[in-house]
């Protein structure tokens, strides 16, 4: 098993982190996510890490890691230990990966997206009898039912209360290392929250979806299983989630105290108008303060402000 580094996070009781893949710059909705994990860490007197998920190539945008840590720094969210990039922990993957294969909780699988049209892309069981793949391209997927004991799964979630899915409906064996070599966002995200001591996850609720998938490879790696707290999702005009797909605006980083506010109000911290004219080190320390993200609960989206 991977050993965490524990000097860091022994005796501290609460590590969060902001975690953004760099496929275009901070828009509105992602700074919603870093400053609610980061007010939720600090007003717990915990530690905030940014770690930088760069898996996959394909889909990056050549500036956008210098154009995230450069708005993180106007911001002034600062990481309590040295940035970790996904990209340079290949090997730490790979020694999870070897863990699940000794455990058989994967196996390997060729099934194409076509072959599972079918079944609206999930896979369950299809091919896990085949012990030889006759293709040395192959996907590793994880056994959904490996240490099941129903089709339901479920979590508590600090602020949506009780998620649950069906197995064989709605997460299917999924893929923790892909057919092109690269590593699947669920298996790395879930070792380096290990590595790194997280214990309470506070991202948007478009994320909910992958924290059962988490949690089975936690159990399945003997790993702890962190708090979630998954806050609502920002809407532009269009009532689409404000993403980098959707080409979201780059944060402005002129003016950093403006979207601070605006995302204190979004957040339903209710900032009081005189915070407008203060510091963003004093807007940060007001936030810190006040901060109560029971004000979130049970809200899946809200348009952006
Ligand atoms: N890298 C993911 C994203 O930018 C977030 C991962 C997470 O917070 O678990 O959407």
């Amino acid at each position: 098993m991977l050993n965490r580094s524990t000097d860091s996070t022994a005796n501290i009781p609460y590590i969060g982190r902001f975690a953004p893949s760099p496929t275009g710059p901070l828009h509105f909705g992602s700074l919603l996510a870093a400053l609610a994990s980061y007010f939720d860490a600090r007003h717990h007197s915990g530690k905030w890490l940014i770690r930088i998920e760069d898996l996959d190539p394909p889909r990056e945008m050549l500036t956008a890691k210098e154009q995230i840590l450069e708005a993180l720094d106007v911001y002034q969210l600062y990481s309590d230990e040295p940035i970790v990039f996904q990209s340079q922990r290949y090997d730490l993957y790979q020694q999870s990966l070897k863990q699940l294969v000794s455990h058989q909780a994967v196996f390997p699988c060729t099934c194409s997206r076509k072959q599972l049209a079918n079944s609206n892309g999930i896979h369950f069981g299809n091919c896990k009898s085949q012990s030889e793949q006759s293709s040395d391209l192959f996907a590793w997927r994880f056994d959904c039912q490996y240490g099941a004991h129903s089709d339901l799964a479920a979590f508590k979630d600090t602020l949506q209360k009780d998620f649950s899915q069906s197995l064989q409906l709605d997460i299917g064996d999924f893929v923790v290392k892909r057919k092109d070599q690269l590593w699947a966002y669920q298996l790395a995200m879930v070792v380096d929250d290990y590595l790194q001591g997280i214990t309470h996850v506070v991202r948007g609720i478009d994320l909910i979806d992958s924290t059962l998938r988490q949690n089975m490879l936690q159990r399945a790696l003997d790993y702890p299983i962190p708090h979630y707290a998954h806050i609502p999702v920002a809407c532009g005009d269009n009532g689409q989630k404000l993403s980098k797909q959707n080409l979201a605006p780059a944060l402005d980083l002129d003016d950093p105290q403006s979207n601070i506010w605006r995302a204190l109000s979004w957040l339903r911290q209710n900032p009081p108008d005189s915070l407008r004219r203060a510091s963003v080190k004093e807007m940060l320390a007001w936030g810190i303060e006040h901060w109560n993200i029971t004000a979130l609960s049970d809200i899946k989206s809200q348009a952006a402000i």
